[in-house]
């Protein structure tokens, strides 16, 4: 019997197995979103550019607070000062710059006007409401490294010092095929005969890889023949940078992707010590990688999170990032020891201030609902039982496949 790999051992052949193999493209900042950064990038200039009022009030001297100052200007936002004349004030607005001379401003709720004079009902300190130059991003400093998948506010942030095109990693090519002669496509006439089944897993598929930024291939279902799984395997090969199947990976005789990978290419994984998610198997068919998920949907989403994912992310060029472990408090049990590190389907939510965890009753690797209705996998390890009240390692999923 094949040993069954830990999750540690499989991570680390996957990983030292991939390298980043997306070129450099340009991409315009709007479109940029989820795309992985291929160089670093600095700011060209400080932000914000110049100092400048955090308040709409006046700009003095800070020595000047107990006097009554002539208000001789006024700035507002997109509009530069006059440098500030001994004795007087400069009405001013938020985010318009600092005239020179001004040490500080003073909200306008602390002022009196009297005429066009002004005195402080309470005096300021030198620099009060002064936002400087550079504070946010120094100029010529890195604002992001190569490899980060850019967020929205990341987009803002390269837009604040004055990017509007980005170097990225072109996206990866991943074709997805799921085999299994019991499966129908949904579609408007689809319906199901006695033994089959709506083809679940090619969705979750397109989703999951859509989100991290994949161009999927779709190449569609595959019958369960030796044959029919070589060529379509080859096909899918020959034009993606990533093979990825579902099903037909186990040991049962209508299972043939795995010997059909081993004649077209090499396996160098098989069979996980993960539950669910043990038929898992990675490999290569020519020079594109393949992954071997699981039939079950629930394994699929398990499998794809923490094998396939870091894989495309190293693939990608991006930073491997894998979900902060948090600590919780069980919030019920599990008598029985298992044999593999489970992944439970759960949901996290704050009690009394505290992180706690529920797991769904339907723990079988075939109910994906319970992966939609968990925010969060509770990672139990080998010959570990759970109590309630226990502290348990959770994965946030929002936290996974990004
Ligand atoms: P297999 O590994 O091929 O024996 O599949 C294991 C289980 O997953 C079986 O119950 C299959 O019917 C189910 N399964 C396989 N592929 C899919 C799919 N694409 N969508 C939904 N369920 C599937
Ligand atoms: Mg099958």
């Amino acid at each position: 019997m094949t040993p069954l790999t830990p999750l540690e051992d499989a991570l680390g052949l996957i990983l030292a197995d991939a390298s980043c193999l997306a070129d450099i493209e340009h991409c315009a900042l709007p479109a940029a979103l989820g795309r992985v950064l291929a160089e670093d990038v600095s700011a060209g200039v400080p932000v914000p550019y110049d100092d400048n009022s955090a308040m709409d009030g006046y700009a003095l001297r800070a020595a000047d607070s107990g006097k009554s100052l002539h208000v001789a200007q006024r700035i507002a936002a997109g509009r530069a000062g006059e440098p500030l004349a001994p004795g007087t004030a400069a009405r001013i607005f938020t985010g318009a710059p600092v005239p020179p001379g001004a040490d500080a401003v003073a909200m306008q709720e602390n002022c009196e006007l009297d005429g066009d004079s002004v005195r402080l009902t309470q005096p300021v300190e030198p620099g009060e409401n002064i936002r400087r130059a550079g504070q946010d991003l120094a100029s010529g400093s890195v604002v992001f490294t190569a490899g980060r998948r850019l967020q929205a506010e990341d987009l803002g942030v390269l837009a604040s010092v004055g990017c509007h095109d980005v170097p990225v990693r072109r996206r990866l090519v991943v074709s997805v095929l799921s085999t299994g002669d019991e499966l129908v496509e949904p579609g408007p006439d689809a319906e199901l005969a006695p033994g089959q089944i709506f083809n679940s897993n090619r969705y979750t598929l397109i989703g999951l890889l859509s989100g991290l930024g994949c161009e999927v291939r779709d190449g569609g279902m595959v019958p369960d023949d030796p044959d029919a799984t070589a060529e379509r395997l080859s096909v899918a090969a020959a034009q993606a940078d990533c093979v990825i199947t579902t099903g037909g990976v186990s040991v049962g005789e209508e299972d043939h992707v795995k010997a059909q990978v081993e004649r077209l290419g090499a396996l160098s994984l098989w069979k996980l010590q993960v539950k669910p998610g043990k038929p898992l198997a990675y490999g290569r068919i020519g020079e594109t990688a393949f992954f071997g998920l699981p039939g079950n949907p629930a394994a699929v989403f398990v499998t794809f999170s923490m094998i396939v994912r870091p894989w495309l992310q190293r693939a990608q060029g991006a930073e491997v990032r894998n979900p902060l472990p948090l600590p919780a408090t069980a919030r019920f049990q599990r008598p029985r020891a298992g044999k593999r590190l489970e992944f439970l389907r759960a949901r996290a939510s704050v009690a009394e201030g505290e992180l706690v965890v529920e797991v769904h009753e339907n723990q079988s690797s075939g109910v994906l609902s319970a992966v939609s209705w968990a925010n969060a996998l509770v990672v139990v390890p080998p010959g570990i039982t759970v109590a309630a009240g226990d502290r348990v390692e959770v994965l946030l999923l929002d936290q996974l496949n990004r």
